[in-house]
């Protein structure tokens, strides 16, 4: 299945339309690289810096938990950028919770 297949059946982003990956001369594996064969994203990603939908493409992958390159970005970057953010979100819970014991004081 090319990706232009993939699109046609996803649920009605617009933004997909204008995806770099979807123009028939990418190839569809590139975007889901066999790492035990030694394949990389290193191509698939050259082809998302030029995306004008890659912002759009990150965030749908992240919320709906999507295999391979989306957005520039590999699986596991994905996967660090979404421990990052929940990291984060703890840090400035706890900053907000000592905050208000210190207010109450
Ligand atoms: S950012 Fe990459 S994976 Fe996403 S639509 Fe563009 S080319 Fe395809």
């Amino acid at each position: 299945m090319s990706l232009v297949d993939f699109f046609a059946y996803s649920d009605g982003q617009q933004w997909m339309a204008e995806a770099a990956c979807a123009a028939p001369n990418v190839p569809h594996e590139w975007f889901f690289p066999d790492e035990e064969k030694g394949e990389t994203s290193v191509r698939a990603i050259a082809i998302c810096n030029d995306c004008v939908v890659r912002e759009e493409c990150l965030a749908y992958s992240l919320l709906h938990g999507e295999e391979g390159v989306w957005g520039g970005q590999s699986e596991r970057q994905r996967r660090r950028m979404k421990r990052h953010a929940k990291e984060q979100a703890l840090e400035e819970s706890n900053q907000a919770e000592r905050a208000a014991e210190e207010a109450s004081s």
